[in-house]
């Protein structure tokens, strides 16, 4: 039988309650076999992160090693490359049977930048893309998505068939929170309790993480 699996790319600096709860609602929801946070080495659109990548990825770990539907996938981290999200759905349908459904997760933001990703136009060829409500992001689609939108949405994603190559929204309880806020809250010294779980709180204390930097 056809195996349904989803991935959740980012930065994960740090991963917070809104990267978990989204994944989790999305794999009950989809009844995913298997959710996997693959944390991105040296993210292609971004200045370096400031925890280095195999922290980012031990708070990762961290975060879901005891909720069983979740997963860490480190091949990004282990590539010497640049992640680009291509590379990593070439290499992952590599592994899988032709009829494996794989499903791409997206915050808006994300979604919305993808016109400038690398042969974003083959993605859909190896995945489905669904799409995460984010309440801190701008609603507007840009222009070049509209295109895809239009031939490419379904608007159910309970009713996204075969491996790949539709586009559906998903609800997901929404949460204004973000790895930004959360770097903010730790420079000014503030507790980001609540917004990270205690593991992952604890990582980053006993690790001096993000304190005292302002930058993004
Ligand atoms: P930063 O604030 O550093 O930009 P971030 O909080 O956006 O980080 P990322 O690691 O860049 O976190 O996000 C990984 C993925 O999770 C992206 O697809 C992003 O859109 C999504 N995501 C992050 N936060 C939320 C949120 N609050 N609601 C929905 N999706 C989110």
């Amino acid at each position: 039988m056809a195996r349904r699996i989803g991935i959740l790319g980012g930065t994960f600096n740090p991963v917070h309650i809104a990267h978990l709860r989204g994944a989790l609602e999305v794999a009950e929801q989809l009844a995913l076999d298997e959710l996997r946070l693959i944390p991105s080495a040296r993210p292609p659109h971004r200045a370096a992160p400031q925890a280095t990548a195999e922290q980012r990825l031990a708070m990762v770990r961290l975060a879901v090693a005891s909720e069983p539907r979740l997963a860490v996938d480190d091949r990004e981290l282990r590539r010497d490359k640049p992640s680009f999200t291509i590379d990593t759905l070439e290499s992952l349908r590599g592994e899988l049977a032709a009829e494996d459904q794989l499903f791409l997760l997206l915050g808006w933001d994300a979604f919305c930048g993808l016109p400038t990703w690398q042969r974003w136009q083959e993605l859909l060829q190896h995945c489905h893309i669904l799409v995460l409500q984010r309440p801190d992001a701008d609603s507007e689609a840009p222009e070049a998505l509209r295109d895809l939108l239009a031939a490419r949405s379904v608007n159910d994603p309970q009713g996204l068939v075969g491996p790949s190559g539709q586009i559906a929204f998903v609800w997901q309880t929404p949460l204004a929170v973000s790895a930004t806020q959360i770097r903010h809250l730790l420079a000014e010294g503030r507790s980001v309790r609540f917004l990270v779980p205690d593991a992952v709180l604890a990582y980053i204390q006993n690790h001096g993480l993000y304190r005292g930097q302002t930058d993004s």
